[in-house]
């Protein structure tokens, strides 16, 4: 959390006083773990209010103000802060019982409008009672910045504070929010190096990326006091984080296919052919049936799905998808002619809207003078056929298989965005 403090008041600039408040603040927050990143000063002067205000609600989310709480003129600083974000005044209660008694007890003075002003909040605050004197101070949350108002006079601000407002922070109410981000295509080191200059400046939310097989996410952490406080800070830094391109110049939010702990590229795709009525099948080689198996793992799945191939070795390829083992031999196996064909007869075959054709060498050994790794991906729909080659390494044999099974559900995910 960022703080600032802005202490108000006129003798604070001319030297008549000084600024103990916003040492007493600056010493409470660093206790309490909060850094304070400015301290202000400003004179009893709307405008000048109004701007340090825009200022820090600009580069802070925890602004505090002391002072000018009081009954004469020059006293603005709740209605500053007011208008500045667009709510009216109101009378607390208690605010008001607290005057009620204190005028009671003191026939001798006279209760003018101006005494009532004290007990007035901005609309929507919490009010933290003044126990020594009588302007109430509040907190309000508004664009995810939280706003404090104080009294000037220490002897107010500091049992407000110690009794009322450490409390408020480091209570409960603020929880945790978190929101994963997922994405498909970009290694955790690229994502790490394109998003350096956000991970540097971020302390609120925090940013942790973590890498898992074909895919990495990032968790936006947010401590706030509502769900909705919460969003604004996350909907913030995703906005900018989106808006970053990979060294390719691919915009991130390109990649990012989804949200959650729990969600997954195949439940992506998997959601996306439900709901746009498509079905798809697919011919397996090196996965040997992984993709159609994980589309079963979703309740539903005959509506997308109705069956499909596994043809491990070439002449399966030929018998079960009708394609000339004449072409196969010519091509080879591990192919784009051989991943279109495959993907394009099990379309026909089943009569679905789309197929794919997974062939490629799951490794370690090459297979017809190929690398480990090397896969192509037929993609076909009624409209056209064309293919992928991925290069995915020395990695193991159930992460190549596992991977290739990604990157099909993510060709169904692109062109179903696409339509
Ligand atoms: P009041 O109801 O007494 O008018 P207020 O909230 O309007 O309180 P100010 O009028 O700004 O506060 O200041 C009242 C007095 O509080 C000042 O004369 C000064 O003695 C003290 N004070 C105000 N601001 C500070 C500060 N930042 N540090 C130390 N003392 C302060």
């Amino acid at each position: 959390m960022k703080a600032e403090i802005i202490a108000v008041g006129t003798e604070l600039l001319t030297g008549q006083i000084v600024n103990t408040n916003a040492q007493f603040l600056s010493e409470k927050f660093a206790e309490l773990g909060i850094d304070v990143f400015y301290q202000t000063v400003v004179g009893d002067n709307e405008n000048r209010l109004l701007s340090v205000i825009d200022i820090a609600s600009s580069r802070s989310n925890l602004v505090v103000l002391c002072g000018g709480l009081g009954p004469t003129d020059d006293d603005l600083t709740k209605q500053t802060l007011a208008k500045y974000l667009g709510r009216h005044l109101e009378f607390d209660e208690q605010a008001v019982q607290r005057l009620d008694a204190f005028f009671a007890t003191r026939p001798q003075f006279t209760r003018t409008p101006n005494n009532e002003r004290q007990a007035q909040l901005i609309a929507g605050s919490v009010p933290l009672q003044n126990t020594t004197g009588l302007a109430v101070g509040g907190i309000i949350e508004q664009n995810a910045v939280t706003y404090v108002v104080l009294p000037g006079p220490p002897s107010e601000l500091i049992p407000m504070v110690t009794d009322q407002l450490v409390p408020y922070l480091t209570q409960s109410n603020q929880r945790l929010y978190s929101r994963v981000l997922r994405f498909f295509g970009i290694g955790e080191s690229q994502l790490v190096t394109v998003l350096a200059d956000v991970i540097k400046d971020q302390t609120d939310p925090t940013i942790a990326p973590y890498a898992k097989t074909g895919e990495v996410t990032l968790r936006l952490s947010t401590k706030a006091v509502s769900e909705e406080a919460a969003g604004l800070k996350l909907d913030k830094l995703e906005e900018r984080i989106m808006a970053i391109k990979t060294l390719d110049g691919v915009s991130l939010s390109d990649l990012h296919y989804g949200y959650g702990d729990d969600n997954s590229l195949a439940r992506t795709a998997f959601d996306l052919l439900k709901e746009k009525g498509k079905t798809v099948t697919a011919a397996e080689s090196l996965t040997a049936g992984l993709f159609q198996a994980s589309l079963a793992e979703f309740s539903g799945a005959s509506q997308v799905f109705s069956g499909g191939f596994v043809t491990y070795s070439m002449e399966e390829k030929a018998k079960m998808l009708k394609i000339p083992l004449t072409d196969l031999q010519a091509h080879g196996v591990v192919s784009a002619f051989t991943a279109e064909k495959m993907a394009d007869q099990a379309r026909k075959l089943t009569d679905s809207d789309f197929g794919l054709g997974l062939t490629g060498v799951a490794g370690p050994q090459e297979l017809e003078k190929q690398p480990a790794g090397t896969v192509f991906i037929g993609f076909a729909s009624k409209e056209k056929v064309y293919s992928l080659k991925l290069e995915l390494g020395s990695r193991s044999r159930s992460d190549i298989r596992y991977i290739t099974v990604l990157h099909a559900f993510n060709l169904i995910r692109q062109t179903l965005l696409k339509d």
